[in-house]
């Protein structure tokens, strides 16, 4: 029975996907990429309804497209982004299959090149390209076995206020999702309380600049390595709205109970560390950092943007930030649904290799694993802070595809002996 071979095979038909396609078209190599549902999945299935992209139009794409009939100043929609990169898909013509999921992948023994098997068939590739994701599998700390009376669900699973059963909600995880599905249900109406970790937060915009522009002039997309101690610090920002400065203080003002960092529960009551005083100052340290970073930038380089006086105005501090709430009877406090807003891990057990660490995470020098034609892409920090990004994983899949080029020309290379030359 003949078995269908690709040269390159892209595992994933996300944002990554479709980037990799391009540059290696661009680069001349074949290639196929598998997709197991739609083009750009995750943006349609798999967040909350009224989600809307963290950055502008105008920087969170590809090069090569601009967002269609929108304004790039404006904050794209979930389904805008996927209609985005299907659009973009088709404008390079990218070979995508979708509906097929790759099952496995093993090294052929003795010769170059990869056994992958789909759930339509078996296909023979000389190099793979995971692109399946970094954030794939939802992580929901095993801390809240069973309350009950008590909904839990990750935050992938949440869409709409309407959703969730009457009652106050307990939002755990304070990054991005977390803040935005908070302030969300609270303008819905509902009580809601939000455990705040470490995190970073950086002013929507500042002297009439997005924040992405500051990161962009500043250099910080491009930082290499993660600051000491920064590494698993979430970032809050929000495109909600029209884009707004996530300032927990303000939320707490208008009606949100902010607590610690949840560590336990005894079957009854939750408890909260002694953190959330640091965790706001800190935030606030990262926060006037960078404006005094963007100040210094303006007067080295005589730029003529607004000065923003506002922008350094703290609030007062709220009463459940002076005075934590370390412990909370969830039945008391009417908590009927908790949302984990905790992140994601990635599940590469489809690749039968050694070449993740402990924590399975890939083994890799941007993107380039240490098993001969077994590539990742689309991780954080692959290359630079911008990596798992839209922006970032364009010029990631750049460098990839000329990897991947360069060592098919030593493959393909014969002495000119042979040749017959
Ligand atoms: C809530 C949220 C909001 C975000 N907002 C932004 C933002 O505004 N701007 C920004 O730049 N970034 C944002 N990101 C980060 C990042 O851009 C997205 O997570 C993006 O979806 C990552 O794209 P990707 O292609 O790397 O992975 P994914 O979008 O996860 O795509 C991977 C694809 O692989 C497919 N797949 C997985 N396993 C298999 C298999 N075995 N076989 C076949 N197919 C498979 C999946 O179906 C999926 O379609 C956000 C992330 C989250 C979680």
């Amino acid at each position: 029975m003949s078995v269908e071979t690709a040269d390159t095979l892209v595992v994933g038909g996300g944002q990554a996907g479709v980037a990799m396609s391009e540059h290696l078209s661009k680069a001349g190599v074949p290639h196929l990429v598998l997709e197991r549902s739609r083009i750009a999945e995750r943006w349609r299935s798999q967040r909350w309804d009224s989600l809307v992209a963290n950055g502008p139009a105008w920087h969170d794409r590809f090069p090569g497209m601009e967002f269609p009939n929108f304004d790039p100043d404006g904050f794209p929609t979930k389904e805008a982004v996927a209609d985005y990169f299907e659009a973009y898909a088709r404008q390079i013509g990218a070979p995508i299959r979708c509906g097929i999921e790759v099952k496995s992948v093993e090294r052929h023994v003795g010769r170059y090149g990869f056994r992958v098997e789909t759930s339509h068939g078996v296909i023979e590739a000389q190099n793979v390209v995971a692109a399946t994701g970094a954030f794939q599998v939802p992580v929901v700390p095993n801390l809240i076995a069973n309350a009950s009376g008590v909904a839990q669900m990750h935050s992938t699973k949440y869409r709409n206020p309407s959703q969730l059963p009457e009652g106050a909600v307990l939002v755990i995880g304070a990054g991005s999702s977390g803040t935005q599905i908070a302030e969300e249900l609270l303008l819905a109406g509902r009580r809601v309380y939000l455990s705040v970790g470490r995190h970073d937060r950086p002013p929507r915009a500042y002297r009439g600049r997005d924040f992405c522009w500051w990161l962009g002039v500043l250099g910080k997309w491009d930082a290499e390595t993660p600051g000491p101690g920064t590494e698993h610090v979430t970032i809050a920002v929000s495109g909600a709205r029209g884009g707004y400065t996530i300032d927990f203080r303000r939320l707490a003002a208008r009606g949100m109970t902010l607590l610690g960092r949840t560590v336990s529960f005894d079957g009854t009551r939750l408890s909260f560390s002694e953190d959330l005083a640091q965790n706001l100052a800190r935030g606030d340290v990262n926060y006037m950092a960078l404006l005094d970073e963007a100040d210094d930038y303006v007067a080295r380089n005589g730029i003529d943007l607004p000065a923003d006086p506002e922008a350094r105005r703290i609030e007062p501090e709220p009463d459940c930030v002076a005075k934590p709430i370390l412990s909370l009877n969830l039945g008391q406090a009417g908590i009927r649904t908790i949302i984990w807003a905790t992140g994601f891990s990635s599940d590469y057990s489809w690749l039968k290799m050694d070449i993740f660490d402990e924590h399975g995470r890939p083994k890799h020098q941007r993107g380039v694993s240490a098993e001969r034609g077994i590539y990742f892409l689309g991780l954080p920090w692959q290359s630079r802070r911008g990596s798992s990004f839209i922006w970032g994983v364009w010029h990631d899949a750049k460098h990839l595809a000329d990897r991947i080029s360069t060592q098919r020309k030593y493959d393909e290379y014969r002495p000119s002996s042979q040749n017959g030359q």
